[in-house]
This record gives C-alpha cells, structure tokens and sequence, in this order.
C-alpha cells in the first residue's frame, strides 16, 4: 500500500514537475532539436539539410543571437520548423533568482516573436523544484531530449551518424546544435562535422523514418516525462 502511494506520487510529481524527454508510440516519427543558434554560418547549411531530407525539426534559440539575426529565426520558421526558447544568454537557470529566469524567458520571446511556441529547453539541462515552477508559470513545456550524439564535443561525422543511428527510436526527442554559445572543447564550435553527420544519419534513415517537429510528435502519443533537476548534458 505504501508503495503503491510513493509509486502514484511520484508519477504525479513526474506528470506535474517533470520535463518532456519522448513520446510513446508505435509510428515510425521523431524529432530533431537544434539549440544555441541561430548562427549566421551553421544555421542556413541546417536548413537546407533538412529541406534536401524533407524533416523539420524545432530550434531552441538565444535571444540574443536571434535578436542580431531575425532573418534566420524568419527562414527557419517560415520551412515549416518550430522556434522554442533556450533563454537571453544561457545562463544556468539553477545558479539565477526566479526574476531573472523570467526576464531571460521573456527577452527571448520578444526576439524569436512572431515565430516562437511555448517550449523551453533550459541551458546546459539545468534545472531546479524552483525553475521548474517559474516555467509553469509562464506556461512553457520543457523539452529534454531522449537522444544524442555528444555533438558538443569533437567528433567524427560518421561516428556520429552511427551513434544517431544506433540511438534513434520512434518518438525519440535528439538533441544537436546549430551553434555553441561556449563551447568547453576546443573546435567543437566548428558545426561543420556535426552537419555531415547529420546528413548521413539523413540518408540512411530516410524512408524508414519521418523527423516531424516537437509540437507535432506531442500528438503522436503518450507524452514522457522525468523529474529532470541540475544536471550536465555530460551525466546522461
Ligand atoms: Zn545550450
């Protein structure tokens, strides 16, 4: 009986706090997320990579950066992607007050504004019991991701096709990036392998899968949820 209260609880919890990692479902559809950008040299080479594969996927964007380039938020948008919210500046939302989560929220809104949707994806995949409460109140989803390939880093362009491939499942959510705001490892602000990748993975996959953006693969099934607090993209 006590279990059955924790386990109920802590699918509340999860149901209520919890951030959107995937999405249950049999049909053969999964997105593709690109964060940090946009980014005047790496995002059109993304574009057009998904228009030659016929995906959209969602870009989780700076404020700042879409600010100093609202023709990309427009051209990503007006593809058929969606244009979610990645904060001003990229802070870690667990290290800054509840006010200025919010205002990082909102300057953000305002650049990718008219384009924007109400997902969050928070930097560096930080979070805490207390951001998560200001995103709810600003009535955003959090979106975290399922997939990777450690696009962060310096990798191989057919290692990290092999590790999409090996990765990618239906109704997986995968996370990449169009740009790096500080990159940790040195040349890994270079997008270029990540794009290759990406075009390989493409290839291979193609007809087997279709990449749909995260507003649409929501509507595929049973949302996935974790209770998601501080952590590095390098624990999972
Ligand atoms: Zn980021």
């Amino acid at each position: 009986m006590k279990n059955k209260l924790w386990a109920t609880s802590a699918a509340l919890a999860a149901y209520v706090m919890g951030t959107i990692t995937h999405v249950e479902t049999s049909e053969a559809v999964a997105a593709l997320t690109f964060d940090d950008g946009p980014n005047p040299e790496f995002t059109p080479r993304v574009l057009d990579l998904l228009k030659k594969h016929e995906a959209h996927a969602t870009f989780f964007m700076i404020g700042k950066a879409a600010e100093r380039y609202p023709d990309l938020v427009r051209k990503a948008a007006e593809a058929g992607n969606a244009i979610g919210i990645h904060s001003w500046d990229h802070p870690s939302f667990s290290s800054i007050t509840s006010r200025e989560r919010r205002r990082q929220i909102r300057a953000c809104e305002k650049a990718i504004a008219p384009y924007g949707c109400r997902l969050f994806r928070p930097p560096y995949a930080h979070q805490t019991v207390m951001s998560r409460i200001d995103t709810l109140l600003l009535r955003y989803k959090v979106i975290m991701y399922s997939v990777h390939a450690l696009d962060w880093e310096r990798h191989e362009a057919d290692w990290m096709a092999q590790e999409l491939a090996k990765r990618v499942k239906p109704g997986s959510i995968t996370l990449l990036h169009d740009s790096l705001w500080n990159p940790s490892v040195r040349g890994a602000e270079d997008r270029l392998s990540m794009i290759e990748g990406l075009d390989m993975f493409l290839s291979e996959v193609r007809g087997h899968f279709r990449f749909v953006t995260v507003p649409q693969l929501l509507k595929f099934g049973r949302v996935q949820r974790r209770n998601w607090y501080v952590r590095d993209h390098n624990d999972w």
